[in-house]
Protein backbone atom coordinates (compact mmCIF):
# COMPACT_ATOMS: atom_id res chain seq x y z
CA UNK A 1 0.00 0.00 0.00
CA UNK A 2 2.58 2.26 0.95
CA UNK A 3 4.89 1.80 -1.88
CA UNK A 4 1.53 2.14 -4.09
CA UNK A 5 1.27 5.42 -2.62
CA UNK A 6 4.58 6.82 -3.35
CA UNK A 7 4.64 5.44 -6.87
CA UNK A 8 1.41 7.35 -7.42
CA UNK A 9 2.47 10.34 -5.65
CA UNK A 10 5.54 10.18 -8.61
CA UNK A 11 3.26 9.57 -11.40
CA UNK A 12 1.28 13.00 -10.04
CA UNK A 13 4.27 15.24 -9.71
CA UNK A 14 5.40 13.95 -13.44
CA UNK A 15 2.43 14.84 -14.65
CA UNK A 16 1.58 18.38 -13.41
CA UNK A 17 5.02 19.76 -14.06
CA UNK A 18 5.26 21.23 -17.39
CA UNK A 19 8.16 19.78 -19.59
CA UNK A 20 11.15 20.38 -17.62
CA UNK A 21 11.72 24.19 -17.15
CA UNK A 22 14.44 25.78 -15.23
CA UNK A 23 14.14 29.48 -14.67
CA UNK A 24 17.15 31.69 -13.66
CA UNK A 25 16.58 35.56 -12.96
CA UNK A 26 19.91 37.40 -12.79
CA UNK A 27 21.26 40.89 -11.71
CA UNK A 28 24.52 42.17 -11.29
CA UNK A 29 26.55 45.78 -10.42
CA UNK A 30 23.76 46.94 -8.80
CA UNK A 31 26.34 49.26 -7.11
CA UNK A 32 24.06 50.32 -4.46
CA UNK A 33 21.29 52.45 -6.81
CA UNK A 34 18.92 52.79 -4.45
CA UNK A 35 17.75 56.03 -5.62
CA UNK A 36 16.26 55.97 -9.59
CA UNK A 37 16.82 59.01 -12.21
CA UNK A 38 14.76 59.75 -15.33
CA UNK A 39 16.63 57.01 -17.23
CA UNK A 40 17.44 54.00 -14.40
CA UNK A 41 14.94 52.37 -12.36
CA UNK A 42 17.17 51.59 -9.81
CA UNK A 43 17.83 48.35 -8.00
CA UNK A 44 14.91 48.39 -6.24
CA UNK A 45 12.54 48.68 -9.01
CA UNK A 46 14.75 46.34 -10.65
CA UNK A 47 14.68 43.40 -7.65
CA UNK A 48 11.33 43.52 -7.07
CA UNK A 49 9.84 43.00 -10.82
CA UNK A 50 12.46 39.80 -10.29
CA UNK A 51 10.77 39.03 -7.65
CA UNK A 52 7.37 39.21 -8.75
CA UNK A 53 8.67 37.30 -11.65
CA UNK A 54 9.99 34.63 -10.06
CA UNK A 55 6.37 34.32 -8.13
CA UNK A 56 5.16 34.13 -11.79
CA UNK A 57 7.03 31.31 -13.26
CA UNK A 58 6.67 29.53 -9.86
CA UNK A 59 9.50 29.38 -7.29
CA UNK A 60 9.85 26.12 -7.67
CA UNK A 61 11.24 26.46 -11.11
CA UNK A 62 13.17 29.11 -10.38
CA UNK A 63 16.50 30.59 -9.07
CA UNK A 64 17.34 34.29 -8.31
CA UNK A 65 21.24 34.80 -8.37
CA UNK A 66 22.74 38.33 -7.94
CA UNK A 67 26.61 38.26 -9.71
CA UNK A 68 28.27 41.32 -7.35
CA UNK A 69 29.17 44.62 -6.93
CA UNK A 70 26.13 44.91 -5.09
CA UNK A 71 26.93 47.04 -1.89
CA UNK A 72 28.74 49.52 -2.78
CA UNK A 73 28.56 52.61 -5.17
CA UNK A 74 25.76 55.27 -4.20
CA UNK A 75 25.81 57.67 -1.50
CA UNK A 76 23.08 55.88 0.19
CA UNK A 77 25.18 52.81 0.49
CA UNK A 78 28.37 54.69 2.06
CA UNK A 79 25.93 55.45 4.64
CA UNK A 80 24.82 52.22 5.07
CA UNK A 81 27.35 50.45 4.18
CA UNK A 82 25.22 48.16 1.79
CA UNK A 83 22.74 47.18 4.24
CA UNK A 84 19.91 48.23 2.12
CA UNK A 85 20.79 46.62 -0.56
CA UNK A 86 20.65 43.02 1.32
CA UNK A 87 17.54 44.36 2.59
CA UNK A 88 16.29 44.14 -1.13
CA UNK A 89 17.83 40.69 -1.91
CA UNK A 90 15.99 39.13 0.96
CA UNK A 91 12.41 41.13 0.75
CA UNK A 92 12.83 39.48 -3.30
CA UNK A 93 14.25 35.92 -1.57
CA UNK A 94 16.78 35.50 -3.86
CA UNK A 95 19.20 32.34 -3.73
CA UNK A 96 22.42 33.46 -4.46
CA UNK A 97 24.62 36.07 -3.87
CA UNK A 98 27.95 36.44 -5.23
CA UNK A 99 30.89 39.08 -3.69
CA UNK A 100 32.05 41.41 -6.20
CA UNK A 101 35.02 43.54 -6.04
CA UNK A 102 33.63 46.34 -4.41
CA UNK A 103 31.83 44.03 -1.95
CA UNK A 104 34.91 43.88 0.05
CA UNK A 105 35.55 47.92 0.51
CA UNK A 106 33.81 48.27 3.49
CA UNK A 107 36.16 45.72 5.38
CA UNK A 108 36.01 42.30 6.59
CA UNK A 109 33.63 43.06 9.59
CA UNK A 110 31.16 44.97 7.46
CA UNK A 111 31.14 41.75 4.59
CA UNK A 112 30.74 39.16 7.21
CA UNK A 113 28.06 41.21 8.67
CA UNK A 114 26.09 41.47 5.62
CA UNK A 115 26.61 37.76 4.60
CA UNK A 116 25.31 36.71 8.03
CA UNK A 117 22.30 39.12 7.31
CA UNK A 118 21.47 37.57 3.51
CA UNK A 119 19.17 34.54 3.70
CA UNK A 120 20.61 32.97 0.28
CA UNK A 121 23.82 31.48 -0.22
CA UNK A 122 26.58 33.56 -0.16
CA UNK A 123 29.07 31.46 -2.47
CA UNK A 124 32.30 32.31 -3.92
CA UNK A 125 34.65 28.81 -4.50
CA UNK A 126 37.68 30.87 -4.91
CA UNK A 127 37.11 33.16 -1.39
CA UNK A 128 38.44 31.55 1.84
CA UNK A 129 35.58 33.53 4.35
CA UNK A 130 33.51 32.92 6.98
CA UNK A 131 29.88 31.82 6.32
CA UNK A 132 30.49 31.60 2.06
CA UNK A 133 30.16 28.73 0.61
CA UNK A 134 31.52 27.10 -2.84
CA UNK A 135 28.41 26.04 -4.79
CA UNK A 136 24.66 25.24 -3.92
CA UNK A 137 22.32 22.35 -5.50
CA UNK A 138 18.85 23.35 -6.12
CA UNK A 139 15.77 21.20 -6.86
CA UNK A 140 13.96 22.87 -9.18
CA UNK A 141 10.53 21.53 -10.76
CA UNK A 142 12.58 17.80 -10.48
CA UNK A 143 16.17 18.84 -11.76
CA UNK A 144 19.42 19.12 -9.98
CA UNK A 145 20.53 22.79 -10.81
CA UNK A 146 24.39 23.34 -9.15
CA UNK A 147 25.32 26.26 -8.74
CA UNK A 148 29.12 27.29 -8.22
CA UNK A 149 30.11 30.76 -7.15
CA UNK A 150 33.66 32.64 -7.60
CA UNK A 151 34.39 36.18 -6.96
CA UNK A 152 36.91 37.91 -9.01
CA UNK A 153 40.32 36.75 -8.56
CA UNK A 154 42.60 40.39 -8.91
CA UNK A 155 41.84 41.79 -5.33
CA UNK A 156 45.05 42.07 -4.81
CA UNK A 157 45.25 44.83 -7.54
CA UNK A 158 42.71 46.86 -6.13
CA UNK A 159 43.16 46.04 -2.27
CA UNK A 160 46.06 46.56 -0.19
CA UNK A 161 47.07 42.94 0.90
CA UNK A 162 43.49 41.92 1.14
CA UNK A 163 44.61 39.03 2.94
CA UNK A 164 45.64 40.77 5.55
CA UNK A 165 42.08 42.29 6.42
CA UNK A 166 40.82 38.44 6.31
CA UNK A 167 40.22 38.18 2.70
CA UNK A 168 41.97 34.89 1.22
CA UNK A 169 41.01 34.54 -2.94
CA UNK A 170 42.72 31.41 -4.80
CA UNK A 171 42.79 31.30 -8.47
CA UNK A 172 39.73 30.35 -10.14
CA UNK A 173 40.72 27.74 -11.89
CA UNK A 174 42.18 25.86 -8.99
CA UNK A 175 39.37 26.65 -6.95
CA UNK A 176 36.63 25.35 -9.69
CA UNK A 177 38.53 22.07 -9.99
CA UNK A 178 38.03 21.49 -5.83
CA UNK A 179 34.49 22.53 -5.81
CA UNK A 180 33.70 20.50 -8.81
CA UNK A 181 35.06 17.40 -7.38
CA UNK A 182 32.16 17.33 -4.37
CA UNK A 183 29.18 18.71 -6.45
CA UNK A 184 29.87 15.95 -9.38
CA UNK A 185 29.08 13.13 -6.75
CA UNK A 186 26.10 14.99 -5.92
CA UNK A 187 24.94 14.47 -9.51
CA UNK A 188 23.55 17.78 -11.09
CA UNK A 189 21.59 18.03 -13.83
CA UNK A 190 23.19 21.13 -15.66
CA UNK A 191 26.12 22.85 -13.78
CA UNK A 192 26.08 26.63 -13.56
CA UNK A 193 28.91 29.15 -13.14
CA UNK A 194 28.13 32.29 -11.49
CA UNK A 195 31.07 34.41 -11.58
CA UNK A 196 32.23 38.44 -10.51
CA UNK A 197 33.80 38.81 -14.24
CA UNK A 198 33.73 39.88 -18.25
CA UNK A 199 33.95 37.25 -20.72
CA UNK A 200 37.52 39.14 -22.35
CA UNK A 201 41.13 38.25 -21.10
CA UNK A 202 42.80 40.89 -19.52
CA UNK A 203 46.64 41.40 -20.28
CA UNK A 204 47.54 43.99 -17.67
CA UNK A 205 45.31 41.45 -14.70
CA UNK A 206 47.06 38.72 -16.27
CA UNK A 207 43.84 37.24 -16.71
CA UNK A 208 43.27 34.45 -19.66
CA UNK A 209 39.23 35.20 -19.76
CA UNK A 210 36.42 32.63 -19.60
CA UNK A 211 36.54 31.73 -23.52
CA UNK A 212 39.55 29.59 -22.67
CA UNK A 213 37.84 28.40 -18.74
CA UNK A 214 34.56 27.54 -21.16
CA UNK A 215 36.93 25.26 -23.70
CA UNK A 216 38.40 23.71 -20.73
CA UNK A 217 35.69 22.93 -18.56
CA UNK A 218 32.39 22.42 -21.22
CA UNK A 219 30.57 20.93 -17.98
CA UNK A 220 29.69 23.91 -17.18
CA UNK A 221 26.65 24.91 -19.69
CA UNK A 222 25.84 28.19 -18.10
CA UNK A 223 28.01 31.34 -17.02
CA UNK A 224 26.81 34.19 -15.11
CA UNK A 225 28.53 37.30 -15.14
CA UNK A 226 29.34 40.68 -14.39
CA UNK A 227 31.93 43.59 -13.36
CA UNK A 228 32.26 44.98 -16.85
CA UNK A 229 29.27 46.46 -16.69
CA UNK A 230 28.30 44.83 -20.49
CA UNK A 231 24.57 43.38 -21.36
CA UNK A 232 25.00 39.99 -22.89
CA UNK A 233 22.70 37.57 -23.44
CA UNK A 234 23.21 33.61 -24.14
CA UNK A 235 26.97 34.10 -26.07
CA UNK A 236 28.35 31.16 -26.85
CA UNK A 237 32.04 30.97 -24.91
CA UNK A 238 34.85 29.19 -26.67
CA UNK A 239 32.83 27.60 -29.38
CA UNK A 240 32.26 25.36 -26.52
CA UNK A 241 28.19 25.66 -26.26
CA UNK A 242 28.54 26.91 -23.07
CA UNK A 243 26.80 30.24 -22.70
CA UNK A 244 27.41 33.65 -21.21
CA UNK A 245 24.99 35.69 -19.51
CA UNK A 246 25.89 39.53 -17.71
CA UNK A 247 22.57 41.84 -17.05
CA UNK A 248 24.42 45.17 -17.38
CA UNK A 249 24.58 47.58 -14.58
CA UNK A 250 23.20 50.02 -12.66
CA UNK A 251 19.69 48.99 -12.26
CA UNK A 252 18.31 49.06 -15.67
CA UNK A 253 17.04 45.47 -15.74
CA UNK A 254 17.99 41.84 -15.28
CA UNK A 255 18.04 38.33 -16.85
CA UNK A 256 15.86 35.53 -17.21
CA UNK A 257 17.12 32.62 -18.47
CA UNK A 258 15.31 29.46 -19.42
CA UNK A 259 16.42 26.13 -19.23
CA UNK A 260 14.68 23.18 -21.07
CA UNK A 261 15.54 19.56 -20.28
CA UNK A 262 14.86 16.30 -22.08
CA UNK A 263 11.98 14.96 -19.53
CA UNK A 264 12.98 11.38 -20.38
CA UNK A 265 16.84 11.45 -20.22
CA UNK A 266 17.12 14.79 -18.00
CA UNK A 267 19.65 16.37 -20.44
CA UNK A 268 19.79 20.17 -21.08
CA UNK A 269 18.38 20.75 -24.14
CA UNK A 270 18.54 24.18 -25.04
CA UNK A 271 19.58 27.37 -23.29
CA UNK A 272 18.26 30.84 -23.82
CA UNK A 273 17.31 33.89 -22.74
CA UNK A 274 16.48 37.75 -22.45
CA UNK A 275 17.16 40.98 -20.98
CA UNK A 276 14.09 42.32 -19.55
CA UNK A 277 14.53 45.87 -18.87
CA UNK A 278 12.52 47.68 -15.80
CA UNK A 279 11.15 51.07 -16.46
CA UNK A 280 12.03 53.82 -14.02
CA UNK A 281 8.84 54.71 -11.58
CA UNK A 282 7.70 56.23 -8.40
CA UNK A 283 9.64 54.10 -5.20
CA UNK A 284 6.14 55.30 -3.17
CA UNK A 285 4.41 52.52 -5.35
CA UNK A 286 6.55 49.49 -4.33
CA UNK A 287 5.73 47.45 -1.52
CA UNK A 288 7.13 48.92 1.99
CA UNK A 289 10.09 45.90 2.04
CA UNK A 290 11.35 47.40 -1.33
CA UNK A 291 11.35 51.26 -0.22
CA UNK A 292 15.15 51.69 1.13
CA UNK A 293 15.78 55.04 3.18
CA UNK A 294 16.95 58.20 0.64
CA UNK A 295 20.21 59.57 1.48
CA UNK A 296 20.50 63.16 3.52
CA UNK A 297 22.47 65.58 1.30
CA UNK A 298 23.30 68.70 3.28
CA UNK A 299 25.32 71.46 1.82
CA UNK A 300 29.12 71.45 2.67
CA UNK A 301 30.50 74.17 1.10
CA UNK A 302 29.23 77.89 -0.43
CA UNK A 303 32.29 78.82 -2.18
CA UNK A 304 34.02 75.77 -3.86
CA UNK A 305 36.05 76.49 -6.85
CA UNK A 306 33.31 76.10 -10.27
CA UNK A 307 34.56 73.33 -12.72
CA UNK A 308 37.94 72.78 -10.68
CA UNK A 309 40.74 71.09 -12.47
CA UNK A 310 41.91 67.65 -12.24
CA UNK A 311 45.20 69.33 -10.45
CA UNK A 312 42.77 71.51 -8.29
CA UNK A 313 41.14 68.30 -7.41
CA UNK A 314 44.38 66.11 -6.75
CA UNK A 315 45.58 69.24 -4.63
CA UNK A 316 42.74 68.93 -2.39
CA UNK A 317 42.93 65.28 -2.05
CA UNK A 318 46.47 66.14 -1.20
CA UNK A 319 45.83 69.26 1.42
CA UNK A 320 43.09 67.52 2.66
CA UNK A 321 44.98 64.36 4.03
CA UNK A 322 48.52 66.14 5.05
CA UNK A 323 45.30 67.51 7.73
CA UNK A 324 44.72 63.91 9.09
CA UNK A 325 48.70 62.90 8.77
CA UNK A 326 50.37 65.94 8.90
CA UNK A 327 54.16 63.71 9.63
CA UNK A 328 53.94 63.04 6.03
CA UNK A 329 56.64 64.39 3.92
CA UNK A 330 54.24 64.89 0.74
CA UNK A 331 51.22 63.09 -0.93
CA UNK A 332 50.71 61.08 -4.13
CA UNK A 333 47.24 61.63 -5.28
CA UNK A 334 45.00 62.32 -8.31
CA UNK A 335 41.33 63.24 -9.04
CA UNK A 336 39.62 59.95 -8.94
CA UNK A 337 36.27 60.93 -11.55
CA UNK A 338 36.12 63.08 -14.70
CA UNK A 339 33.15 64.64 -12.93
CA UNK A 340 34.04 68.30 -12.12
CA UNK A 341 31.06 70.28 -10.26
CA UNK A 342 29.95 73.17 -12.34
CA UNK A 343 28.40 74.85 -8.51
CA UNK A 344 30.11 76.55 -5.70
CA UNK A 345 27.79 75.30 -3.33
CA UNK A 346 28.82 71.93 -3.28
CA UNK A 347 26.98 69.18 -1.06
CA UNK A 348 27.57 65.58 -0.19
CA UNK A 349 26.51 63.84 -3.47
CA UNK A 350 28.38 66.13 -5.38
CA UNK A 351 31.22 64.95 -2.98
CA UNK A 352 30.60 61.69 -3.34
CA UNK A 353 30.44 61.94 -7.36
CA UNK A 354 34.24 63.45 -6.88
CA UNK A 355 35.19 60.53 -4.31
CA UNK A 356 32.81 57.61 -5.57
CA UNK A 357 35.16 55.02 -3.56
CA UNK A 358 36.04 53.84 0.22
CA UNK A 359 39.34 54.26 -0.65
CA UNK A 360 41.68 55.38 2.35
CA UNK A 361 45.20 56.49 3.31
CA UNK A 362 48.00 54.55 2.92
CA UNK A 363 51.17 55.78 4.35
CA UNK A 364 54.97 53.96 2.95
CA UNK A 365 58.56 55.06 3.48
CA UNK A 366 60.37 55.50 0.70
CA UNK A 367 63.42 56.44 -0.82
CA UNK A 368 65.10 59.27 -3.49
CA UNK A 369 65.03 56.35 -6.08
CA UNK A 370 61.33 55.19 -5.37
CA UNK A 371 60.69 58.50 -5.22
CA UNK A 372 62.15 58.96 -8.82
CA UNK A 373 60.21 56.00 -9.50
CA UNK A 374 56.82 56.46 -8.77
CA UNK A 375 56.76 59.92 -10.30
CA UNK A 376 58.62 58.42 -14.01
CA UNK A 377 55.76 55.29 -13.88
CA UNK A 378 52.93 58.29 -13.18
CA UNK A 379 54.15 60.59 -16.11
CA UNK A 380 53.47 57.60 -18.08
CA UNK A 381 49.82 56.72 -17.04
CA UNK A 382 48.27 59.46 -18.39
CA UNK A 383 46.79 57.26 -20.66
CA UNK A 384 44.69 55.81 -17.88
CA UNK A 385 43.30 59.20 -16.42
CA UNK A 386 44.10 58.39 -13.35
CA UNK A 387 47.43 59.97 -12.97
CA UNK A 388 48.71 60.56 -9.86
CA UNK A 389 50.09 63.98 -8.94
CA UNK A 390 52.94 64.93 -6.44
CA UNK A 391 52.71 67.21 -3.37
CA UNK A 392 55.15 68.35 -1.21
CA UNK A 393 55.11 69.06 2.12
CA UNK A 394 59.08 69.67 2.55
CA UNK A 395 61.52 70.23 -0.28
CA UNK A 396 62.93 66.84 -1.22
CA UNK A 397 65.89 67.82 -2.80
CA UNK A 398 66.83 68.75 0.84
CA UNK A 399 64.86 66.07 2.48
CA UNK A 400 67.45 63.88 0.41
CA UNK A 401 70.27 65.64 0.23
CA UNK A 402 72.71 64.17 2.65
CA UNK A 403 71.47 60.74 2.34
CA UNK A 404 69.27 59.09 -0.39
CA UNK A 405 68.78 55.79 0.77
CA UNK A 406 67.08 57.28 3.77
CA UNK A 407 62.89 56.54 4.53
CA UNK A 408 60.38 58.95 4.78
CA UNK A 409 56.77 58.41 5.32
CA UNK A 410 54.82 59.48 1.80
CA UNK A 411 50.72 59.15 1.79
CA UNK A 412 49.07 57.10 -0.97
CA UNK A 413 45.54 56.67 -2.11
CA UNK A 414 44.97 53.27 -1.16
CA UNK A 415 43.75 51.80 -4.51
CA UNK A 416 46.70 53.44 -6.46
CA UNK A 417 49.20 51.99 -4.10
CA UNK A 418 47.71 48.52 -5.03
CA UNK A 419 48.44 49.00 -7.91
CA UNK A 420 45.09 50.21 -9.77
CA UNK A 421 43.97 47.65 -11.07
CA UNK A 422 47.44 46.31 -12.68
CA UNK A 423 47.92 49.62 -13.79
CA UNK A 424 50.45 50.91 -11.75
CA UNK A 425 53.26 47.40 -11.01
CA UNK A 426 55.93 49.97 -9.95
CA UNK A 427 54.40 51.79 -7.71
CA UNK A 428 52.62 48.50 -6.17
CA UNK A 429 56.23 46.45 -6.18
CA UNK A 430 57.75 49.81 -4.46
CA UNK A 431 55.06 49.59 -1.20
CA UNK A 432 54.93 45.91 -1.28
CA UNK A 433 58.61 45.85 -0.36
CA UNK A 434 58.42 45.01 3.23
CA UNK A 435 61.36 48.15 3.62
CA UNK A 436 58.53 50.33 3.25
CA UNK A 437 56.93 49.14 5.96
CA UNK A 438 53.39 50.02 4.57
CA UNK A 439 50.65 50.74 6.75
CA UNK A 440 46.64 51.04 5.49
CA UNK A 441 45.19 53.77 8.03
CA UNK A 442 41.85 53.96 9.04
CA UNK A 443 41.46 57.12 7.71
CA UNK A 444 38.44 57.27 4.52
CA UNK A 445 39.24 59.83 1.94
CA UNK A 446 35.77 60.62 1.39
CA UNK A 447 35.63 61.69 5.12
CA UNK A 448 38.77 63.60 5.04
CA UNK A 449 37.77 65.54 2.20
CA UNK A 450 34.27 66.07 4.23
CA UNK A 451 36.26 67.98 6.65
CA UNK A 452 38.49 69.78 4.58
CA UNK A 453 35.92 71.48 2.09
CA UNK A 454 33.83 72.21 4.82
CA UNK A 455 36.69 74.26 6.78
CA UNK A 456 38.22 75.84 3.51
CA UNK A 457 34.80 76.86 1.01
CA UNK A 458 32.43 77.14 3.99
ZN1 LIG B 1 33.31 44.57 -10.28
Amino acid sequence: MFRAFIYLLFLFSGFFLSAGEVFILQTTDLHGIVHNTKNIAGAPSVIYSAAKDATRLGRDKTILVDCGDLLQGSLESADNKGEDMINLLNAARYDVWVPGNHDFEFGSKVLSERIKFFRGATLAANLHFPNVGSYRIFQKNGYRIAVIGMTNPHLHQWFFHPEEEGFHILPVEISYRRALQFLLREKPDAIILAIHSGIYPSKRLDDRGLNVFARRHPEVKIILGGHTHEKVVCKELGGAKVYYFQAGAHGGGYLRIRLNFDDNTRKLLEVSGEYVPVAPKDHSELPKAFRPQKAEVPLLARNFPVNPSREKLAEMFGKAIVKAHPHVKGVFHGALTTYRPRTKFLNRLHLFRICPFENRVLIANINLQEWNAILKEQKEAEKYGMKQLFFPEVDVKVLWASSPHDRFPFAFNSYAASGAGGRFPVLKAIIDNPAARAVLTRSRIFDLMETYIKEVYK
